[in-house]
């Protein structure tokens, strides 16, 4: 974690002392409004990290917004603050990213730099028989799994490596298929080595809304379980061997869903977390070593 110290959340970015500035200039007449504040974490993003925006409005009853590139993303209210949470990935482009924020009838755009970012790059030679393309009820359940947004929130803190063993592929890696760039390809989470049976743990504190198995049709996800941690983020747990929750059951953190497998496309046995923000991929690595509330 050395190399990605990040701020905590009192932090607050040149950006946004700037804005509050700028918003303070505006309404200097007003005598006891605080005017709209916006706080953007992580200070100095970079691709597939989880922004979050923090907004302070006079009236805390009405709900600000917060849009990026006309994507209007939810958010939460906690105490007297709102936050929503715009993720970004390998597929974003690097450089200025415009955060408008609306509230207290006023707008804000904030400058965000999203740093560019490396990612290992694979080669991959497919030849003979391909994988099994995934079935249609295998596309509308998952599809549909990484829509929810539900309200509450039940993560708490920093999340939990859901297996013991090493991370075999780290998130983001691009790959060329037969030496083409694969444009729309990023590894959609982390892999974790562990050998048949290896207990897979829940990362985060939440509901199991997708059990899936490779005899029913997941085909590419295999047996399959999707943990709702609330407010748009969501884990994916795939390839396992056994499944030992159901659709419904909450779960705790740390608390054991399965085990690894190599069920649906899958080489070798392994689990691949994916941790899903408002429908995207992003990196798991901030959420295991920072506090995103
Ligand atoms: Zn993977």
């Amino acid at each position: 974690m050395s190399d990605r110290l990040r701020p905590t959340l009192t932090g607050i970015t040149t950006t946004l002392l700037f804005a509050i500035g700028f918003a303070a200039t505006e309404c200097a007449i007003a005598s006891s409004a605080k005017a709209l504040e916006v706080q953007i974490l992580p200070q100095a993003p970079q691709l597939g990290d989880t922004i979050s925006v923090i907004v302070t409005t006079d009236n805390p009853n009405i709900a600000p917004s917060v849009t990026v590139n006309q994507k209007n993303y939810p958010l939460f209210k906690s105490q007297e603050q709102y936050r929503a949470f715009v993720p970004t990935s390998p597929l974003n482009s690097p450089g200025k990213m415009t955060v408008k924020v609306q509230g207290d009838n006023k707008t804000s755009n904030i400058g965000v730099w999203l740093k560019n970012r490396t990612f290992p790059i694979q080669r991959i030679w497919l030849s003979g028989k391909a994988s099994r393309p995934a079935t249609q009820l295998e596309l509308d359940r998952v599809s549909a799994f990484k829509k929810l947004v539900t309200p509450q929130k039940f993560w708490q803190g920093s999340l939990m490596r859901p297996n013991a063993n090493r991370v075999s592929t780290g998130f983001g890696i691009r790959r060329y298929y037969n030496n083409v760039f694969a444009q729309n390809y990023y590894h959609k989470g982390v892999d974790y080595a562990g050998g048949y049976g290896s207990p897979v743990v829940a990362p985060a504190a939440g509901q199991v809304r997708l059990v899936g198995r490779e005899d029913a049709g997941f085909h590419v996800h295999g047996n399959v379980v999707g943990i709702d941690h609330g407010q748009g983020v969501l884990s994916i747990l795939m390839h396992l061997q056994d499944i030992e929750v159901t659709e419904g059951t909450m779960v705790k953190a740390g608390q054991r869903i399965g085990t690894i497998g190599s069920t649906g496309a899958s080489t070798g046995p392994h689990l691949h977390w994916g941790l899903y923000v408002n429908e995207v991929a992003v990196d798991p690595v901030p959420w295991r070593f920072e506090s995103i509330e």
